[in-house]
């Protein structure tokens, strides 16, 4: 199956009008939510984040929450410790740089490139990735767990593709650049409810004609 094949059929089979499943106010709680999600599913997150983000919608106001009122918030998640110091740290470093605390709050123009965003707390590649393609339509591949997994099970990167920024590279020179705006959120649905890790939805499967996968179960 090409990347043209997928790409041509599979975004009919999922709702392309929601950008991503994470729930946020702004762009501000958008990265707090991204930061949550590693390693963390979208749904566990967004059990815990409407109270959060109406304690604290903006960098000022996660500050005044501080660090010990932000973990009473995210204990339930994996990894909290390490994300709450990560958030409270965005939390900072935006806060100094603009001081911005409109509950709608924007990243500055400064930070809508993935070098700048990758200098703030807690926004590492893929981080950064997720933020500048659902906020701001960039063709930026976020490689969540589904996307790495998926990029294999097709035979579209290779076996020596064995990190994120690997597979992210290989990626974007196997995938028409016309798709590359949509190939995070394409594959993150379809891998989240058709082409799963274990038992994939193949009779359900738009590609299913086309998918030489191993593990395809039609
Ligand atoms: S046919 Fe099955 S394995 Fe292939 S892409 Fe579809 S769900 Fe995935």
């Amino acid at each position: 199956m090409t990347p043209e094949q997928y790409f041509e059929r599979v975004p009919k089979s999922v709702d392309m009008n929601i950008r991503s499943e994470l729930y946020s106010t702004n762009e501000f709680t958008f990265a707090v939510a991204v930061i949550l999600s590693a390693q963390a599913t979208d749904k566990k997150v967004n059990e815990i984040t409407p109270a959060l983000f109406a304690a604290a919608p903006t960098p000022a106001r996660m500050l005044a929450l501080g660090e010990d009122g932000l973990k009473s918030h995210i204990r339930v998640i994996s990894f909290f410790n390490n994300k709450a110091k990560s958030i409270m740290g965005l939390a900072a470093r935006l806060m100094d740089e603009d001081g911005n605390n409109d509950e709608n709050y924007k990243f500055p123009a400064r930070y809508h490139n993935r070098d700048s965003l990758m200098t703030l707390p807690g926004v590492g590649q893929k981080t950064a990735n997720v933020i500048m393609n659902v906020l701001w339509g960039a063709p930026n591949i976020g490689v969540d767990t589904h996307v790495f997994r998926n990029a294999h099970r097709y035979g579209w990167v290779g076996g020596d593709a064995n990190t994120p920024e690997k597979v992210e590279e290989q990626l974007l020179k196997k995938i028409p650049k016309k798709y590359h705006g949509i190939v995070n959120h394409v594959m993150v649905l379809h891998g989240r409810y058709i082409c799963k890790a274990l038992r994939p939805k193949c009779a359900d499967c738009p590609v299913a004609n086309l998918c030489a996968a191993r593990d395809k179960t039609v």
